[in-house]
């Protein structure tokens, strides 16, 4: 596998390119889908996944805190366009000018804590109901 070079922002090791089995085991739901993991794992649980064509990350490397805030804030600008409310590009473009990035620099994937914070704040303004709670 083509592997770039990419380093763990927590413990500076190298990040290797690595099936999904490497890190969940048997329960991987696809244990072929590239991930690029910390060297030192599981000491370190640092990982991202990353695109099955091109191999390159979906991100940079998260912890299990990262990780859980991330998937939160997917989740939350999700159910804008899945509400009806907008579409998704038209999500993606209201959060782009709330954030004021470009629009290359609009993933999740790539966002830090704070950011995420960001994006569950702004989201919450509209009040949709979370159905996974109705
Ligand atoms: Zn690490």
């Amino acid at each position: 596998m083509k592997q770039i070079n990419l380093k763990c922002p927590y413990c500076g090791s190298t990040a290797f390119l690595r099936p999904a089995s490497v890190v969940f085991g048997r329960n991987a739901r696809e244990p072929k889908a590239p991930f690029y993991v910390c060297a030192r794992y599981p000491a370190c649980n640092s990982y991202v996944a990353a695109h099955r064509g091109s191999r390159l990350p979906m991100g940079t490397l998260a912890d299990p805190a990262l990780r859980r805030k991330r998937v939160q804030a997917h989740a939350t600008l999700d159910r804008l366009w899945q509400s009806g409310l907008m579409t998704r590009r038209q999500a993606y473009l209201w959060l782009q000018a709330k954030l004021d990035l470009p629009e290359d620099e609009v993933h999740i994937g790539r966002f830090s804590s704070a950011w995420c914070d960001l994006v569950i704040d702004l989201c919450s303004q509209f009040h949709i109901p979370d159905r996974r709670a109705a």
